[in-house]
């Protein structure tokens, strides 16, 4: 089940990069504890055993998979060598390998000339565009939607910027109409367009939000931590493939490599359409940047340190999987979108449960049928919890109860928020086991029901 055939090529991969260090005079000596290595994993091994199987089609709950195994090899070979790509003097092969990685990934938004890097995740890069839509509109306010990554919030909070909740529309959208009046009343100077909601996967609608931006010239910060990837999908609904479209006219655009992107942890990306935004990072390190006329990446972050690894997983995977419409990484995206729908498909027919809106990524939310939105809450756990018994790990979200709307019937809304199942469906794999996933959600739905 853990791969363990790629390990040879890594051996392989190790060797050869010894190679290019040859002509040096070995090392003397050992680290130290090395007579016990074996001993230590393997009681680490026995630690990470303490895990949801998140590599397995049946963990479909969170937004978690492992990353590809050549991202998993490539940032282990990369180990070897520990490169810090906060300058050019820390990782020379991993600075450049960074900025074609991210290269790569402005082109699939359609932008050439541009600003960006890798960093830690969504959060320190939504950091970074804030902070730089702070300084282009000083004083204004930061707006996102109440279905937004919480952590707008506390950015803004960080950053001294004022932030204000926007309210969302029956399928966790941003309602323009609102929006509209907001902006109408000035004092706006970023609006935060979330493509792909962390909760459910809706997509803000950017074409609207692009048309007011016309009127009244505040800035776009898409934050595509989750979804951004899903620009490359061709079996998109026609409201978020419209959103998707025109992204690269927003003017900054975050998007997580370690969430779609099949990489390890501690791979986020910040970008910028104006690359003359580099001119906000100036700052006079004495010891850090004397190594290159041409500028480095680690001089438009805010974080120093940054794993050059990450840099070598990113670049390698992207060599195996270009990303291009059509190709294997893109129909993978695809793959889980047909899965979310196929098992929305299954919830939707059968009467035990009560669905919210189609998925318009991966994401499905549901609750199971009860005579108030209390007792629907209480049994979501309690099916979460009976479905984990039989291996098939779903989630738990707590979303409005008036994303269900008419849906819910005569279930009395007694509450205003129900606890619902969510299931994340985003490992490409997800597909070929629909039907178990749905033979396992039924069973422990129909032994809730009958206790
Ligand atoms: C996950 C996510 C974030 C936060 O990113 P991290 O990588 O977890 O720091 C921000 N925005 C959205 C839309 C997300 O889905």
């Amino acid at each position: 089940m853990l791969d363990q055939q790629s390990l040879s090529a890594l051996l392989e991969a190790v060797k050869r990069l010894e190679g290019g260090f040859a002509k040096l005079p070995a090392p003397e000596g050992e680290a130290p504890g090395m007579a016990r290595l074996a001993e230590v994993l393997n009681a680490t091994a026995e630690r990470l055993r303490d895990n949801y199987p998140y590599f397995h089609p049946l963990y479909a709950g969170q937004m978690l998979k492992p990353p590809h195994p050549i991202a998993r090899l490539a940032y282990a070979l990369a180990m070897w060598i520990n490169p810090n790509n906060h300058a050019l003097d820390g990782g020379r092969a991993t600075s450049a390998m960074e900025k074609e990685a991210v290269a790569e990934i402005a082109a699939m938004f359609g932008w050439k000339n541009f600003l960006g890097h890798l960093c830690g995740g969504g959060t320190m890069a939504n950091l970074e565009a804030l902070w730089v839509a702070g300084q282009l509109h000083s004083g204004k306010k930061i707006l996102a939607s109440e279905q937004a990554h919480y952590t707008h919030k506390r950015i803004s909070g960080a950053l001294h910027l004022e932030f204000e909740t926007m309210p969302c529309d029956e399928r966790g959208r941003m309602d323009t109409d609102v929006l509209a009046k907001r902006v109408a009343r000035g004092d706006v100077g970023t609006v935060v367009a979330t493509m792909g909601t962390t909760a459910t996967g809706s997509v803000d609608p950017l074409p609207e939000i692009l048309t007011l931006r016309e009127r009244y010239g505040f800035r776009i910060h898409a934050d595509a931590a989750y979804g951004g990837y899903f620009v490359l999908a061709e079996n998109l609904g026609a409201d978020s493939a419209a959103a998707f479209l025109r992204i690269g006219e927003a003017d900054s655009i975050v998007i997580d490599p370690h969430k779609h992107g099949l990489q390890p942890y501690g791979c986020g990306c910040v970008l910028f359409r104006d690359p003359g935004v580099g001119r906000l990072y100036k700052h006079d390190s004495p010891y850090t940047y004397f190594s290159s006329a041409e500028l480095h990446l680690g001089e438009i972050s805010l974080e120093c340190s940054r794993p050059g690894a990450a840099a070598a997983a990113l670049w390698a995977t992207q060599r195996l999987l270009p990303l291009e419409k059509g190709g294997a990484f893109a129909r993978g995206l695809e793959r889980g979108r047909k899965a979310a729908q196929a098992l929305f498909e299954k919830v939707r027919a059968d009467s035990r449960f009560v669905v919210a809106f189609a998925p318009e990524l991966d994401i499905v939310i549901f609750v199971p049928t009860a005579a108030s939105a209390s007792e629907a809450s209480v049994l979501s756990r309690r099916i979460f919890e009976a479905a984990a018994q039989r291996d098939l790990h779903l989630a738990v979200a707590e979303l409005p109860i008036r994303f269900w709307g008419e849906n819910l019937g005569s279930m009395k809304r007694d509450r205003e928020t129900l606890t619902c199942l969510r299931s994340v469906l985003m490992k490409p794999e997800h597909l070929d086991w629909i039907d178990r996933i749905w033979e396992k959600l039924s069973l422990s739905t129909q032994a809730v029901l009958q206790s």
